[in-house]
């Protein structure tokens, strides 16, 4: 048993049909990646598992429990983070006072900023947002808006706060988009510590394949709303279906 169960999912949009009995099995402790062509249902996928979308059937595990019918932030308090497509920060607010946002969230799926509980827990959030932006390599930039930061800080400021909420499934979407491949490297490299400093599954949808190979340890290829076929990143590298349907050979 993986500590995400995806069962016969199936969604629809009208008349086109987004996802196909899709069936993935992540294990803890795992990088899983999901590839395949634009359009394939792989943001459709990741919004089932959030609770942005319900899948017309199937079923969605969890660490045991089932995510349907939860509200986003619920599933958020069960363990499961996720970076978006087009990163989701404020960019009125600071790099820290961004910090602050997950950490309070979390508790109730409101934002009650002022709750006695966490003013005294201030100073030890405080340090641990700070410890946080350490590890992203953004510390320095704590007191920036980022209205202004590149697409990289920006991308690195969303992995830390997903990462303060201390996530066991972390799911990032095309987390290198759009970056240069300097910020590219250096997202494989955080990814990279990442998984090796804590106890985190990641699902990672990813175009760049050398993002792909650098983290995976399984890959899911998803054509046309169904997987077409999961391995290793070996077999997936010589995959003769892969190759046709994916990679354009
Ligand atoms: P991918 O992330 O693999 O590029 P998506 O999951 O975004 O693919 O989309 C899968 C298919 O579903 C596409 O044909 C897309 O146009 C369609 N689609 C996605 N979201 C919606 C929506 N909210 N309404 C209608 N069609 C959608
Ligand atoms: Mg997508």
């Amino acid at each position: 048993m993986g500590i995400l169960e995806v069962k016969d999912v199936n969604k629809r949009f009208g008349g086109l049909q987004a996802l196909g009995n899709v069936n993935l099995s992540v294990k803890e402790n795992t990088v899983h990646a999901i590839i395949g062509p634009n359009g394939a249902g792989k943001s459709t996928l990741l919004n089932c598992l959030v609770g942005k979308l319900i899948p017309d059937t199937g079923s969605v595990m969890f660490d045991g429990q089932s995510v349907l019918g939860r509200k986003p932030f619920e599933i958020n308090q069960m363990g499961i983070s996720r970076v978006f497509q087009t990163p989701e920060i404020f960019g009125d607010l600071t790099v820290f006072e961004n910090m602050m946002i997950p950490i309070f969230a979390r508790r109730d799926g409101s934002f009650r900023l002022h709750a006695i509980e966490s003013v005294q827990n201030e100073k030890e959030l405080r340090e641990k947002a700070e410890k946080m932006l350490e590890d992203v390599n953004m510390l320095d930039k704590r007191n920036m808006h980022t209205a202004s930061m590149s697409r990289g800080d920006k991308r690195r400021l969303e992995m830390a706060m997903c990462l303060i909420q201390e996530p066991k499934l972390l799911l990032l979407d095309e987390p290198t988009a759009g970056m240069a491949r300097a910020d590219t490297n250096n997202t494989i490299d955080l990814l990279k510590q990442i998984k090796a400093e804590r106890d985190i599954t990641m699902a990672i949808i990813e175009h760049d394949m050398h993002v792909v190979f650098s983290l995976a340890d399984r890959i899911t290829v998803l054509a046309q709303g169904t997987p077409l076929v999961e391995d290793s990143p070996e077999n997936i590298k010589g995959h003769p279906k892969v190759r046709e349907a994916y990679l354009g050979e």
